[in-house]
């Protein structure tokens, strides 16, 4: 990983396991020199796969990392906030990988199936 990304300053990871779906980790990782959103992009993924060679990864994607687009149906939904996705979902669609104001990833999404995708 140090030689692929860059010279590695930091990295601070946790892996959680819940009771549904697969365990994941959550990695913070500063490299120097800066990463390139477009290079991000190609290496961490908030979308469905269409590559062909990824039809595994697709499949795992769509049991296990889609966020059910009838959230909001059920009052009593765990993310249902007074009618709204305590998560965030659905994301915009975004054509590229960007930061917010307060540094936050927002992630490339290209489809309507994309904004579903746990990231
Ligand atoms: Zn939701």
């Amino acid at each position: 990983m140090r030689t692929y990304f860059g010279k590695l300053v930091y990295i601070v990871r946790v892996v959680e396991f819940q009771y549904r779906g697969l365990p994941h980790a959550h990695i913070v990782l500063k490299v120097l020199p800066e990463l390139l959103f477009a290079f991000i992009d190609v290496t961490i993924m908030a979308r469905i796969p269409n590559d062909p060679e990824l039809a595994d990864v697709r499949s795992k994607v769509l049991k296990y990392n889609m966020h059910s687009k009838d959230h909001l149906k059920k009052l009593r939904n765990r993310c249902n906030k007074k009618g709204k996705c305590a998560f965030g979902f659905p994301f915009d669609l975004a054509t590229t990988t960007s930061l917010d104001s307060n540094g936050r990833v927002i992630y490339r999404r290209d489809t309507e199936d994309d904004r579903y995708v746990a990231s």
